[in-house]
């Protein structure tokens, strides 16, 4: 069970080789056994997992049951789940409990997965290592001392130990595929608007995405099937249908052209991951694709791009946390001012009161010309140079981060430093497309991961490049040996 794939589970639970009720415990036990060492999981719902994985068996039984149905799931805690902690890593909602499924948790729980718990994850998702959570850093499974990356470190981790099959994740900037790549996991965030943010706590909106992290592409083709849904709760949600995701798997990328963008290898790039990833690169050349360098010249101006939108969005949509509605307040308030400024200040942490500072001063009269019009006018560059890199090839690839995953506490006191680690994969956020990490090696024990962008829309030929790489090597088939 540890080790099968999605599409394995999905057929033993119909072939009743063993129960979701039993599938469900045996995750249920990894968590109690090994979370201890990760804090990857901060809720489980242990009861609630086992009447839903009853309630999947019975329908498995009736011989009705949807794909997926029965398999356990892992949800990140920016999901809102029903009468289920969701916390967003963050004092201010540490004790919500909503009255209410997000989309993403809804269409799951429609098709049967069974909720294991909720992951832990950096504040709001404002960060790439984790550390900036109220309930303490998550540990990466490969070598505890490091970090897992973030946001979404917690479901990384725990796809990487083999807490769960999957998890769901939110990719702002990067906290789908980052900590996908340092935990030697696969993880994707789709096209902008392919899956609802309704119920998602939103962070910055316009780059907001949810995506699966399991174990391989076909994995995360299969989740991604009935993640990602029109949805008329969310206003920017895409009306077409959404196509098969897994459709092209099984297509050979004999002639596909594969771009290379050379920004994504310049200084900066650890000279370990630089190698892992041209060899990977090299693998996709013997199976057949051509690879074309090409250049995505405005690539360096998208860290300070995103730092100027992404925090003037999390400035506006964060003022609802006021101690008055719901979330954090604090004790015997002065006046109503002194309840506002000290809920705010105790219950947000460091990293998200300065996102709020940054967003108001760039969004304040006089500044938002030089700063936000321009940071919107640099996202059409970004936007214009993918468009033109499309024109010449089916997909990009090339590091998803600089290098692999760090110590704890090495990146705190600078947050540029830190803002960095997502140098590779905040340009598809602002151009809204998609983008996916594989595992394609390891520098020093630790994982390597290899971004796949694909064009607007074009998840499946991006699917189909990573699934035929993972068919001829076994990264992503490789686990810690600490959580056997
Ligand atoms: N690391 C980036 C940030 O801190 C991206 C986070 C994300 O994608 N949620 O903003």
């Amino acid at each position: 069970m540890k080790e099968s794939s999605i599409a394995d589970l999905n057929l033993a639970l119909k072939k009743k080789d063993f129960s979701s009720v039993e599938l469900t415990k045996f995750f249920l036990k990894r968590i109690e056994k090994y979370n201890h060492d990760l804090n990857a999981v901060i809720t489980t719902c242990d009861e609630a997992a086992l009447i839903e994985a009853e309630k999947a068996d019975t329908r498995i039984a009736e011989g009705n049951a949807p794909d997926l149905c029965g398999i356990p799931i892992l949800h990140k805690d920016i999901f809102c789940t029903k009468n289920v902690l969701t916390t967003c890593g963050s004092k201010m909602l540490a004790n919500f409990c909503p009255p209410y499924n997000a989309t993403v948790v809804e269409n799951f729980e429609r098709s049967g997965l069974v909720t294991l718990g909720k992951t832990n994850m950096d504040e709001f998702a404002m960060g790439s290592s984790n550390e900036t959570s109220y309930f303490g850093s998550v540990n990466n499974p490969w070598a505890l001392d490091c970090v897992p990356g973030g946001s979404s470190g917690g479901s990384a981790a725990s796809v990487a130990a083999r807490l769960a099959p999957a998890a769901t994740a939110t990719d702002t900037g990067g906290s789908i595929r980052q900590p996908a790549a340092l935990c030697g996991v696969t993880g994707i965030k789709p096209t902008y608007g392919s899956v609802s943010r309704w119920g998602m706590i939103a962070f910055a909106s316009s780059l907001d995405q949810g995506g699966p992290i399991a174990k391989s592409a076909e994995d995360c083709a299969l989740l991604l099937n009935c993640m990602a849904s029109f949805d008329p709760l969310d206003s920017t949600s895409i009306q077409n249908t959404r196509p098969s995701y897994s459709e092209k798997l099984n297509k050979t990328i004999n002639g596909l052209k594969i771009g290379v963008p050379k920004e994504y290898f310049s200084e900066g790039l650890n000279s370990g991951t630089k190698d892992v990833v041209e060899k990977a690169i090299k693998t996709l050349e013997d199976l057949g694709s051509e690879i074309i360098e090409l250049s995505l010249p405005n690539s360096s101006l998208s860290v300070p791009a995103y730092y100027v939108i992404a925090p003037a969005e999390a400035s506006a949509n964060l003022s609802r946390y006021d101690g008055i509605k719901y979330g954090y307040r604090c004790d015997n308030p002065k006046n109503l001012e002194d309840l506002y400024i000290r809920s705010r200040s105790e219950g947000f942490g460091e990293e998200v009161q300065r996102r709020i500072m940054i967003g108001n001063y760039c969004l304040s009269s006089g500044y938002f010309d030089a700063y936000y019009k321009k940071a919107q006018m640099v996202k059409e560059l970004i936007s214009q140079d993918f468009k033109n890199a499309f024109d010449k090839v089916d997909v990009l690839v090339g590091p998803t981060c600089p290098s692999p995953a760090f110590k704890h506490g090495t990146k705190n006191d600078n947050p540029v430093e830190m803002y960095l680690e997502d140098v590779y994969t905040i340009a598809v956020n602002l151009a809204g497309l998609p983008g996916m990490s594989i595992p394609c090696g390891r520098v020093d024990r630790k994982p390597v991961g290899m971004q796949i962008i694909g064009s607007y829309l074009n998840e499946a030929i991006m699917l189909q490049v990573a699934h035929q790489f993972q068919k001829h090597t076994t990264w992503h088939k490789e686990s810690p040996e600490d959580f056997v």
